[in-house]
């Protein structure tokens, strides 16, 4: 089965409703390829706003979700609520969360579990510092953060990966082209090996990491890229070229 390309863009805590309404204008305008899936993860107050104007193709994900039904957890959204208002996919996993909010691996495979088996389709993210890139660390990281994750989870349909090496993120710093592919190669290994061929020949493995309009068709063209989750361009018209980069 071929694995459709997805391109997620992710806005962090940026935007306001007239900014939000102009990048949903622009997508609903534009000529987006037909062959990419395309999914953008407002912040939480925006994401009815968002699912109620931006056209249906485009998916919309939530920042986070608690791995929860219901009750007395200030601050959090559930899975139902998500459900509830036509959202249906979820970032997990994003470095930021587990860096500034001291997410662990295990929270992280907990909260994924939870978001597919009550069927939410997640973006899983995962990647290395610097420091253990350098320190030779990178696959073994990346090995460690899927480990937890298959610890919990044995549906892998709902799961697309985004690797998202930490010194790339915000950064203007993209991984080769070399270097992203062999992270992913080596994350299809791992999948093949450790769970199934049929979940490595399926799961679509996004890099993420300062993509742009000028760096996103040489990445797009390597064999285990998959697409992208993309941060600061996913607010800016230049988007659409992303989302178009193999067209
Ligand atoms: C991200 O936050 O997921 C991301 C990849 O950010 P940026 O594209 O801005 O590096």
């Amino acid at each position: 089965m071929a694995r459709k390309f997805f391109v997620g863009g992710n806005f962090k805590m940026n935007g306001t409703v007239s900014s939000i309404k102009e990048i949903v204008d622009n997508l609903n305008k534009a000529q987006l390829d037909p062959n990419v899936e395309v999914v953008i993860a407002p912040p939480a107050l925006y994401l009815v706003f968002v699912r109620e104007h931006v056209k249906k193709e485009i998916g919309v994900a939530a920042q986070n979700v608690f791995d929860k039904p219901n009750g007395a957890f200030t601050g959090e959204i559930s899975v139902h609520q998500l459900k509830d208002s036509g959202i249906d996919w979820v970032i997990l996993g994003h470095s930021e969360r587990r860096t500034i909010l001291a997410e662990s691996d295990e929270v992280v495979a907990s909260k994924t579990k939870y978001a597919v088996e009550n069927g939410i389709n997640v973006i899983w993210c995962c990647g290395e510092s610097l420091e253990q890139r350098e320190a030779g660390k990178t696959l073994e990281v990346i090995a460690a953060q899927l480990a937890a994750l298959r610890s919990r989870v044995s549906d892998w349909s709902r799961i697309v990966i985004a690797y998202e090496p930490i010194w790339a993120i915000g950064t203007g710093k993209v991984a080769t082209t070399e270097q992203a592919q062999e992270v992913h190669a080596s994350i299809r290994a791992w999948l093949a090996k450790e769970v199934s061929q049929k979940v490595a020949d399926e799961t679509r493995i996004l890099y993420g990491g300062s993509v742009s309009e000028k760096n996103c068709k040489d990445l797009s063209k390597e064999k285990d890229i998959d697409g992208f989750l993309v941060g600061g361009a996913s607010l800016k018209p230049a988007f659409v070229d992303i989302i178009n980069s193999r067209a």
